[in-house]
């Protein structure tokens, strides 16, 4: 909404649209300084983010944990990994950002934040050229991290996370993003602020942007949060900002039909095997990320097939959540021998064997075995406003928008233009990395760890 004779109900410094990971990231960073006061609206914690029902993998290159392991890294080869899987080298610039920051990121949750970090040495992935996946101890997923944040966000005076409020719109004045309307108990306010960052996630949730945007995906599951619906796209449509790859999602290959559970993208690189529902096998899994072996899912008929591994790789897996939960959710078949294999993918006894052939270097299968057909589905969207490397949205001069931030999945990500791009960890990388550079801008006179916020590089637009 614009207009000049506003009136407004509530004034802080810094307005938060979402509290999840890029709005609670934002907050915690911003509100280091005890003079800026911080307001975080959220639609509904009882809804939930993306955040929480994430892995809570947080990719990062260079930290002390890998050091600690013996893993050379730099932020240099993080950004150099995504960019090579994305082709995106237009966003350059904000890769390497958000790879600079993530190291400290990761030490700061650790260190300051007390949450129980370690490297996941054991979470190999595609287009990752060395382990770079940061997890909690007891591998419980990103419910547990975003209640860590959540809490030390509650411990901060100068904070305040306000819940079943969600934001209508941005209030805008002579060009410059002056506040939010925000909806409270059926009431409508207006909340006047300095700076407004907008943290809402992407859209996947949408049907109507999904079919705009992403509908050569197909009918995929979707295993992300109702409250993904884009609603921060019409309000920046309405600026005149730009969007990019907005046809690129973090989509999975590992959903379980009929549970919608995920398997652990360990598996392949564990020696499971892909087999179709003719009874063949057709791709070399490890070939392949889970996003974009979504892709190669839904080629195929029926749109699945079946993961088949053994008690080797499940030893190796089965302390992952996503795991946990597919078991917890008895959407594993233990089949003895080969066999009950062949009966349960539907096919004679020389087909199943010839489908478990080990690929070259690779280990053979021994029974008995374990089995889930999996399917494609979709976790979020990737594409979103074009911002610079502090996250100021930028107009369609290409210049900042007075007033407005925005990151996470608001924001375009690092998959580039195909969801096959997408690297495992870009999602919170882009969510917490964003939510650091803008905390850090905001809060005045700390730019502890924000390399990028000293650049402000400006990143072209493009469709
Ligand atoms: C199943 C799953 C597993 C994943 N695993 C990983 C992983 O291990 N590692 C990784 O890097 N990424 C992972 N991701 C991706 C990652 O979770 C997201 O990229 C990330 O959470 C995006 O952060 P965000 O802050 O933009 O959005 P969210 O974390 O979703 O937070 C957005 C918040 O905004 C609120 N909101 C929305 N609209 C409004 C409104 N109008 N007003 C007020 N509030 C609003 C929502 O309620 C929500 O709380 C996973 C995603 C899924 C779905």
């Amino acid at each position: 909404m614009t207009g000049s004779t506003l009136t407004w109900d509530v004034e802080v410094d810094v307005a938060v649209a979402g509290g999840g990971a890029c709005g609670v990231m934002t907050a915690l960073r911003a509100a280091r300084d005890p003079d800026l006061v911080v307001a975080v609206f959220e639609r509904s914690t009882r809804e939930g983010c993306n955040g929480a029902i994430s892995s809570g993998s947080l990719a990062a290159g260079g930290t002390r944990f890998q050091r600690e392991a013996g893993i050379e890294d730099s932020p240099e080869r993080h950004a150099a990994d995504i960019l090579a899987a994305s082709g995106d080298h237009e966003w350059a610039p904000v890769v390497h950002a958000l790879c600079a920051v993530a190291p400290g990121l990761v030490e700061w949750v650790a260190d300051e934040l007390g949450y129980p970090v370690e490297i996941g040495a054991d979470m190999p992935r595609a287009g990752m050229s060395v382990p770079r996946l940061h997890t909690d101890v007891g591998r419980q997923g990103g419910a547990r991290l975003m209640a860590h944040l959540g809490a030390a966000l509650e411990r901060l005076p100068n904070v305040a996370l306000v819940d079943e409020a969600p934001v209508l719109d941005l209030v805008v004045e002579d060009g410059a993003v002056t506040g939010l309307v925000v909806e409270q108990n059926g009431v409508r306010q207006r909340v006047r602020a300095r700076s407004v960052v907008l943290a809402t996630d992407g859209f996947a949730a949408s049907p109507e942007l999904m079919a705009q945007h992403c509908g050569d995906l197909g009918s995929p599951f979707y295993g992300g949060v109702s409250t993904a619906t884009g609603s921060a796209v019409p309000w920046l449509a309405g600026l005149g900002a730009t969007f990019r790859n907005m046809g690129a999602c973090l989509r999975s290959g590992l959903v379980v039909v009929d549970h919608g559970t995920r398997v652990s993208p360990a598996l392949p690189f564990n020696g499971a095997v892909l087999v179709g529902t003719d009874g063949r096998r057709f791709v070399d899994e490890e070939a392949h990320g889970y996003s974009s072996m979504a892709g190669v899912l839904r080629r195929q008929p029926g749109e699945r097939a079946a993961m088949v591994w053994d008690a080797e790789t499940m030893a190796a897996t089965r302390h992952s959540e996503m795991m946990r939960d597919c078991l917890a959710a008895g959407a594993v078949q233990d089949l003895p021998d080969l066999p009950a294999l062949a009966r349960a993918l539907g096919t004679t006894l020389d087909a199943a064997a010839a489908a478990l052939a080990p690929l070259p270097g690779r280990r053979p299968l021994v029974a008995p075995y374990h089995l889930a057909w999996v399917t494609h589905g979709v976790l979020a969207t990737q594409g979103g406003v074009v911002v610079d490397t502090t996250g100021r949205v930028l107009g369609p001069d290409g210049e900042p928008v007075p007033g407005l931030y925005a990151g996470g999945g608001t924001a375009c990500g690092l998959a580039g233009p195909s969801s096959d791009g997408y690297s495992s960890g870009n999602g919170l990388l882009s969510a917490f990395g964003f939510g650091w550079i803008i905390g850090d801008h905001l809060a005045s006179g700390t730019r502890v760890g924000s390399q990028a916020s000293a650049e402000r590089e400006h990143v072209p637009p493009s469709g």
